[in-house]
C-alpha cells in the first residue's frame, strides 16, 4: 500500500497544502527522505530527475521554519539560476500557509544591492547560485549565525559545472553546527568525496528508478544515416503525437541549423543555447512551460532546469557522448508517475553509445523500425494552442494570478476562463499564457485597462 503525507508526521498546515496542490501520495524519494530531514540527520539523497526531490527537502524545512524570527535558517545552492527559481516557485507555493514567509533569491544577473537590502530586512531561507552566495558571504552580507540547514541541490550538476571548490567555501564559511543535506540524480566519486569532508553520519537514499521495470519513460531509438536524420525526426514527430516535445542536440551550432529548418517547415519551434542573453531564455522557457511553443530545441546546458508538466516526448536529435547525460535528458519527460516516450535518433558509428546507456539504465532503448521520407511535413505544421503575453508588473507589484484572470475575464476582458493557461508571476513582470486567436484583444485589453488600480503594459511575446 502506498504511503500517505498524513504518515510523514508533518504539521496539519503542509499536509493540506500538499493536498491542495493534488500531490496524492508521496513519490518514494519523499517516503523515505521527510523522515530522516524532519529528525534533523545529514543526508544524501538520489533519484532521477522529476521525482520529486524539492519538496522532499522543502517540507521538512518548512516544517522546522520559525517564522516569528525573521532570521536566515535555510540555504538552498542551486547550480542555474533557473533552478533557484524553480526552488524558490515550489518552496513558496509549498509555504503559501506559513504567514509572513520570505523566501529570496540569490542569483547572478541580478543587482547585488538589492539583494542585500532584501537580506538587512531578513529572510527565513535564501535560495541561489554559488557564485552569488558567495559573494554574499564574503561581503558579510548574509548572516547565517541562525542557519539551520543547508541543501545542495542538483550536486552533480553543481559539480559537472566547475562550482565545486565555489560550494566547499560556502560549506566552510556557515556554521558547522548545521544539517547538510545533499540531492544528486546521480553519484559519482566526486559527491562521495564532499559528503564525507563536509556533512556528518550522513545516511544515504537512493531511489534506482533507472533500473525500475516500470519505469514510466518508454524508450526508443532509431538507426539512422547521418543524412536521414531531420526525416526521422518528421517521423518521430508525426508518430508520437504531443503537445510539447523537447529535442536535445550536442552543439548549439546543431540546435541553431535545426531550429532553422524545423521553422522554415512551419514547426511551432523555439531554441535554447548558451547565447541567448537572461531575459531571452526566460522568455524561451515560459513559452514553453505554458504551450506557446510546442517543440523546444536545446543544448544539454541551455537545457539544465527546463521543468515542464506534461512533457509528453524527449528527442535524442544527437546521441550524448556521456550515458549519464542521457538520463538527465529523458529524465524530463514520465515526470511524477506520468508516461513519457524518449526517442534516440543514433547512426550505426553510436552503437557503442547505446551499449554504455543500456549499461547505465539497466535495460536497452527498443529500436523502431520505419521508412524514411514518408512524412508529409505539412501535417506537422501546426500553431500551438496558446500565445504569451508579458505583463509589465509582477509580485513586487504585488501583481497576483487572480488580478491577471480578473483583468482577462469578465466584463473587463471578455475572455472565458478557458482562454486563459498558465499564468507566472515573477518579480518585476508576468508572463500568461492565452488562446492564440484571443491574444491580441488581450494584450488591448491589458493595456486600456488597470491592474490592482495600476497602469502595466502588455505585449507579445513572439
Ligand atoms: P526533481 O527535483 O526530483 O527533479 P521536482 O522536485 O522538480 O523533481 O518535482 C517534479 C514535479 O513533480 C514538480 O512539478 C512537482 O511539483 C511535482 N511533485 C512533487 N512531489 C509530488 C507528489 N508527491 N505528487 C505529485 N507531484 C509531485
Ligand atoms: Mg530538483
Amino acid at each position: 500500500m502506498a504511503t500517505n503525507f498524513a504518515q510523514l508526521s508533518l504539521a496539519p498546515a503542509l499536509l493540506a497544502v500538499v493536498d491542495e496542490l493534488g500531490y496524492r501520495h508521496p513519490t518514494p524519494i519523499q517516503v523515505e527522505s521527510i523522515p530522516l530531514i524532519l529528525a534533523g540527520r545529514d543526508l544524501i539523497g538520489q533519484s532521477k530527475t522529476g521525482s520529486g526531490k524539492t519538496a522532499a527537502f522543502a517540507l521538512p524545512i518548512l516544517q522546522a521554519l520559525d517564522v516569528h524570527s525573521r532570521s536566515l535558517q535555510a540555504l538552498i545552492i542551486c547550480p542555474t539560476r533557473e533552478l533557484a527559481a524553480q526552488v524558490a516557485r515550489e518552496m513558496r507555493k509549498l509555504g503559501r500557509k506559513h504567514k509572513g514567509l520570505s523566501i529570496l533569491e540569490l542569483v547572478g544577473g541580478q543587482p547585488v544591492r538589492q539583494q542585500t537590502d532584501a537580506l538587512d530586512r531578513g529572510v527565513h531561507i535564501a535560495v541561489g547560485t554559488p557564485g552569488r552566495l558567495l559573494d554574499h558571504l564574503e561581503r558579510g552580507t548574509m548572516d547565517c549565525t541562525q542557519l539551520a540547514t543547508v541543501v545542495l541541490d542538483e550536486a552533480d550538476r553543481m559539480l559537472d559545472m566547475g562550482f565545486g571548490a565555489n560550494v566547499e567555501r560556502i560549506l566552510r564559511a556557515v556554521p558547522k553546527q548545521r544539517q547538510t543535506i545533499l540531492f544528486s540524480a546521480t553519484f559519482p566519486s566526486t559527491i562521495e568525496a564532499m559528503s564525507r569532508a563536509h556533512q556528518s553520519d550522513a545516511l544515504r537514499v537512493t531511489i534506482d528508478d533507472a533500473k525500475h521495470e516500470d519505469s514510466p519513460v518508454e524508450q526508443f531509438f532509431l538507426e539512422v544515416e547521418p543524412s536521414e536524420k531531420l526525416q526521422a525526426l518528421y517521423w518521430t514527430l508525426e508518430h508520437y503525437p504531443h503537445e510539447s516535445a523537447l529535442i536535445f542536440c550536442n552543439f548549439k551550432a546543431s540546435v541553431a541549423e535545426l531550429a532553422q529548418a524545423l521553422s522554415r517547415s512551419g514547426l511551432s519551434v523555439d531554441r535554447l543555447d548558451g547565447d541567448l542573453e537572461q531575459y531571452q531564455r526566460d522568455q524561451v522557457l515560459a513559452k514553453f512551460r505554458n504551450q506557446s511553443t510546442r517543440i523546444l530545441i536545446a543544448t544539454d546546458v541551455a537545457g539544465r532546469g527546463i521543468d515542464v508538466e506534461d512533457l509528453e516526448l524527449v528527442i535524442n536529435y544527437e546521441l550524448p557522448a556521456k550515458p549519464n547525460t542521457y538520463v538527465h535528458r529523458i529524465g524530463r519527460t514520465g515526470r511524477a508517475g506520468k508516461a513519457g516516450v524518449a526517442v534516440s535518433l543514433a547512426t550505426k558509428r553510436e552503437r557503442t553509445k547505446l551499449a554504455a546507456i543500456e549499461q547505465v539504465m539497466g535495460t536497452a532503448p527498443e529500436r523502431l523500425e520505419h521508412e524514411v521520407g514518408e512524412t508529409d511535413v505539412r501535417s506537422l505544421a501546426r500553431d500551438a494552442k496558446m500565445a504569451t503575453i508579458l505583463i509589465s508588473g509582477g509580485r513586487k507589484d504585488k501583481v497576483r494570478p487572480g488580478d491577471i484572470l480578473g483583468a482577462l475575464t469578465g466584463e473587463a476582458g471578455g475572455l472565458e476562463g478557458c482562454d486563459i493557461g498558465k499564468i507566472e508571476i515573477q518579480n518585476r513582470l508576468s508572463y500568461v499564457a492565452v488562446a492564440r486567436r484571443h491574444a491580441a484583444s488581450a494584450v488591448d485589453s491589458i493595456n486600456a485597462g488597470r491592474i490592482k488600480g495600476k497602469r502595466f503594459r502588455a505585449s507579445l511575446v513572439s
